[in-house]
């Protein structure tokens, strides 16, 4: 049961057109286009909330937030293709190099370069982990590009970060490993599954913000099935965070602790917890399944955490039964994190 979005703002719309007619149509498509995106943009960048993968207030370049691992060393790490699944759509990948390192297609071999080798083999896994789990063809279901800048020059990236209208991710050096890759292809997943979460800065809509970056954790997580994001950056022994034991990178673990101006990404782990307690109880599978089928079906663009704790209830119902140990899974695992329905907000 999986209903694709229609064709949206970052999407193509085709069809069997005469040439004039289609002519036509872009032209209006263009003009539409650009009234809808200048509000629209200026929008993002005032109260949107942007969909990286740390600091504790937004995404906005702190000095030092680039330099963190060394640089790009001079050989690549095992580079053999692994085997696709059986009947796996193709792949459709290209890194580049933000600082004049060489670019790879897909189908290229490995380059030699570090950070473009992990990129391409981390989007393989990425994308066979989408096929594998969901039967799904790449994050829009329709064989979207995997698009990555490794080494980034890209003023606007802090450390790693997925752009929600150019559908491609960005990290600075010593800001790209797997499961910070994953976790930014999360983001494109997440926005194609619900249209975009609208997110913001101030208010209700830090939860949507912590919740988009929640997700972005779990699915990294349930592509390694590890409680942490950003363990296997360079030169770095501690997680980012941890969704297992939030406390341990003064993360909150608890709605007693939410703190709204502490941003997305610091209270995301309010519910990444209640997501890996659920794992830890119903299994990896099955509560990857409840996840993925909540935010396809029953979540909205300004979902806030008991509306998310509602979906995940109805998800697991749909999925095993109302009287399944699944849904019990669910419902205590948020208890855990105090949501029980009643939850208001700080
Ligand atoms: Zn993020």
């Amino acid at each position: 049961m999986r209903v694709r979005r229609t064709a949206s703002r970052w999407s193509d719309a085709s069809g069997a057109l005469s040439t004039e007619y289609v002519a036509v149509l872009v032209l209006v498509a263009a003009l539409m286009t650009a009234l809808f995106a200048l509000p629209r943009l200026v929008g993002d960048a005032a109260e949107q909330a942007a969909d990286c993968l740390f600091t504790a207030d937004s995404c906005e370049i702190t000095p030092g937030d680039g330099s963190v691992g060394e640089p790009s060393g001079e050989t690549s790490p095992d580079t053999t293709p692994a085997p696709r699944p059986d009947g796996a759509p193709p792949l459709d990948r290209t890194v580049t190099h933000g600082s004049d390192g060489p670019t790879r297609e897909e189908g290229d071999i490995a380059t030699g370069d570090v950070d473009v080798d992990i990129a391409y083999d981390a989007m393989q896994v990425w994308g066979d982990y989408l096929w594998v789990t969901y039967g799904r063809d790449s994050i829009d279901g329709e064989g979207a590009p995997l698009l990555a800048d490794v080494q980034t020059q890209d003023p606007d990236t802090a450390n790693a970060r997925w752009d929600r209208d150019e559908q491609m991710t960005y990290y600075r050096d010593g800001w790209l490993s797997p499961s910070v890759l994953h976790h930014e292809f999360a983001h494109g997943l997440v926005q194609w599954q619900t249209g975009g979460l609208r997110s913001g800065r101030t208010g209700d809509a830090v939860q949507t913000w912590a919740l988009n970056e929640a997700l972005a954790d779990i699915h990294a997580m349930n592509v390694t099935r590890e409680g942490m994001l950003g363990h296997d950056l360079p030169d770095r022994d501690d997680p980012v965070r941890s969704s297992e034991d939030p406390g341990s990178t003064s993360n909150p673990d608890h709605v007693d602790q939410y703190h709204e101006a502490a941003g997305g990404h610091a209270n995301s782990t309010i519910i990444s917890h209640a997501y890996w307690l659920m794992t830890q109880d119903i299994g990896w599978e099955a509560s990857e399944q409840i996840v993925f089928l909540a935010v396809e079906e029953h979540v909205d663009q300004d979902v806030r955490f008991e509306d998310f704790r509602r979906a995940m209830l109805q998800a697991a119902e749909e999925l095993y039964g109302a009287d399944s140990d699944e849904r019990r899974g669910v419902e205590e695992a948020f208890g855990e994190v105090g949501l029980d329905g009643s939850w208001t907000g700080p």
